[in-house]
C-alpha cells in the first residue's frame, strides 16, 4: 500500500511540473525557420569593408592578413600602387579557415572584419571558395566602384607628376 501511495505522489508531482511548464514562455527556437540574433563579436565569414566617403574598399592589398593567416586561406591580386593601391581580386578558401581572427588583427587599414554570416556548409568543394564579390561589403557593385575609384586616382596621380619625371620621349617609372 505504501508503494502505491508513493507512486501516486510521484506521478502527481511529475504532472505538476509538466503543468507548470505548459504556461511558461517558450524558449525553443525552431531553427532554421526562426533564427536568433548573432552576437556582435561572432566570427563568421569575414568581409572587406566598404568606405562610403572614399568610394572604395579600405583594403590596400598589402598582404599582411595573408601573411598572418596560419592556414594559407587568403590570396589577392593588387590593383594600383602607393597610397592609391587596392585589390582587384581577393579570394578566401573557407575550407581551411578556422575563424581565428588573426587576419583581422594583422590588418592596419581597418579593411577586414569577421562578419555575422554562418550556414556556410556545402557538399561541393568549390563552394568553399569566396571571391572578392562575395566578400566585399556591397558585393559586385562595390567591387566595380572600387576599381573605378582606384583607376581614377591612379590617373590623377600620374597627371600630377612633375614634368621632370616625364622627360620627352621617356617612360614614367
Ligand atoms: S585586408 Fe588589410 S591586411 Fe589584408 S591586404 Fe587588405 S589592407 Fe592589407
Ligand atoms: S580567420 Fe584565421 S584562418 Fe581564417 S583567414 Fe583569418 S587568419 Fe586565416
Amino acid at each position: 500500500m505504501t508503494y502505491f501511495i508513493d507512486g501516486l505522489a510521484t506521478l502527481f508531482f511529475g504532472m505538476l511540473v509538466t503543468w507548470r511548464n505548459l504556461w511558461r514562455p517558450k524558449v525553443t527556437v525552431r531553427y532554421p525557420y526562426q533564427k536568433r540574433p548573432v552576437p556582435p563579436r561572432y566570427r563568421g565569414l569575414f568581409y572587406l569593408k566598404w568606405n562610403e566617403e572614399k568610394q572604395r574598399l579600405n583594403c590596400v592589398g598589402c598582404t599582411l592578413c595573408a601573411q598572418a593567416c596560419p592556414t594559407d586561406v587568403i590570396s589577392m591580386v593588387k590593383l594600383g600602387k602607393g597610397t592609391n593601391a587596392s585589390v582587384s581580386e581577393f579570394t578566401m578558401d573557407l575550407g581551411r579557415c578556422m575563424f581565428c581572427n588573426l587576419c583581422v588583427e594583422a590588418c592596419p587599414f581597418d579593411a577586414i572584419y569577421m562578419g555575422p554570416v554562418y550556414e556556410l556548409a556545402s557538399e561541393r568543394r568549390d563552394a568553399c571558395l569566396f571571391r572578392i564579390t562575395d566578400l566585399a561589403q556591397g558585393g559586385e557593385e562595390a567591387v566595380r566602384k572600387n576599381i573605378e575609384t582606384i583607376q581614377r586616382l591612379m590617373a590623377e596621380e600620374e597627371k600630377a607628376k612633375p614634368a621632370a619625371t616625364h622627360p620627352a620621349g621617356g617612360h614614367a617609372e
